[in-house]
């Protein structure tokens, strides 16, 4: 069983007591600890390399003030590293900053575009995201699937769109995307929605033709936020998605479902470093009210265990 990363550190602290300055040698027996966690927590290798390394400069050109010991100063080094690396204020910042919800600022309709691979939850949040626009932000939305190559994937949309309280707009497996895009835009347009969420369809593994359309339908559609949706239970192989999304879309925003079921969120931590999106909102349920916007202070002491 692996030892959460807060027994590890409380431990640390306790080695350190009576040592009075972080050290480069006491630094390195901690942050062996916390590297060790956060593979534990499957954060991708590369990004805890770069993670320690940011810790152990700020760790080494720390003041130890006050009543801190030099073990207490590391932890709170650790804890604001890692929550804000997986903040808005991204890896440079040196504080979490709350990330501001979904942006809205164009003229409407306010077109999101969500991407992701197939069953990491793209529909299932399209409707969530859906209720949240019409319930916190009093907004008209309107949902359309561009997913041609399941019909069934277009009748799940009408229905968690009636779920939410949303206007669907029909589309057929016979369309082609960019001209779906086209005809709900216009509907929108003309139907004064303020919000357009497109669903769009994924593959179970990347592939160059989903890449290709998915940047066409960006060009026609010209939407102010593109969010990444990933499954948090998708671990180590969460990395590779990233990377292919991010070439492929300006990625705005990352949404990051079935937070539920993963027990200590490592993809969060990985997947806002490789992206340098922020992560808007985590998925906590399968039902239409299971979102929530995402608290990097609240998941860091989670992946802390
Ligand atoms: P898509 O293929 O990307 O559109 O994925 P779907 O929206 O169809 O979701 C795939 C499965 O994941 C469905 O069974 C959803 O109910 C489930 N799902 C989506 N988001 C969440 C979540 O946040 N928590 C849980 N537990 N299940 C989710």
């Amino acid at each position: 069983m692996a030892s959460a990363l807060s027994d590890r550190l409380s431990r640390i602290v306790k080695e350190m007591r009576g040592q009075a300055r972080i050290t480069e040698s006491n630094v390195s027996d901690m942050l062996r600890e916390v590297r060790m966690a956060l593979l534990e927590a499957d954060v991708a290798l590369p990004v805890v390399r770069d993670f320690i390394a940011r810790v152990k400069e700020k760790a080494l050109g720390a003041d130890v003030v006050g009543s801190l010991t030099p073990g207490q100063a590391l932890v709170g080094i650790v804890n604001r590293e890692l929550a804000a690396t997986m903040g808005g204020a991204g890896p440079e910042g040196s504080a979490a900053r709350p990330v501001v919800d979904l942006n809205l600022a164009a003229q409407p309709p306010a077109v999101i575009l969500m991407a992701g691979l197939q069953g990491a939850g793209k529909t299932t949040t399209t409707a969530k995201l859906a209720r949240h626009l019409i319930e916190k932000r009093k907004k008209k939305v309107l949902t359309v699937s561009g997913d041609v190559y399941r019909p069934a994937a277009i009748e799940q949309l009408k229905t968690v769109t009636a779920q939410a309280g949303a206007e669907w707009f029909p589309s057929t497996p016979e369309q082609k995307p960019a001209d779906i895009a086209r005809a709900a835009l216009d509907h929108a347009r003309r139907h004064h929605f303020d919000v357009l969420l497109v669903d769009t369809a994924g593959r179970l593994a990347i592939d160059e033709a989903l890449m290709r359309e998915i940047r066409e339908l960006h060009a026609v559609l010209n939407p102010v936020e593109t969010l990444f949706v990933v499954d948090a239970m998708q671990g180590q192989d969460a990395i590779n998605t990233a990377k292919a999304f991010k070439e492929a879309l300006p990625l705005t925003g990352i949404v990051l479902t079935k937070l539920d079921g993963d027990s200590r969120g490592g993809a969060a931590l990985s997947v806002r470093a490789i992206t340098g999106a922020p992560i808007k909102f985590a998925g906590v349920s399968e039902k239409i009210d299971g979102l929530e916007v995402f608290d990097a202070e609240r998941h860091a002491q989670r992946v802390l265990g």
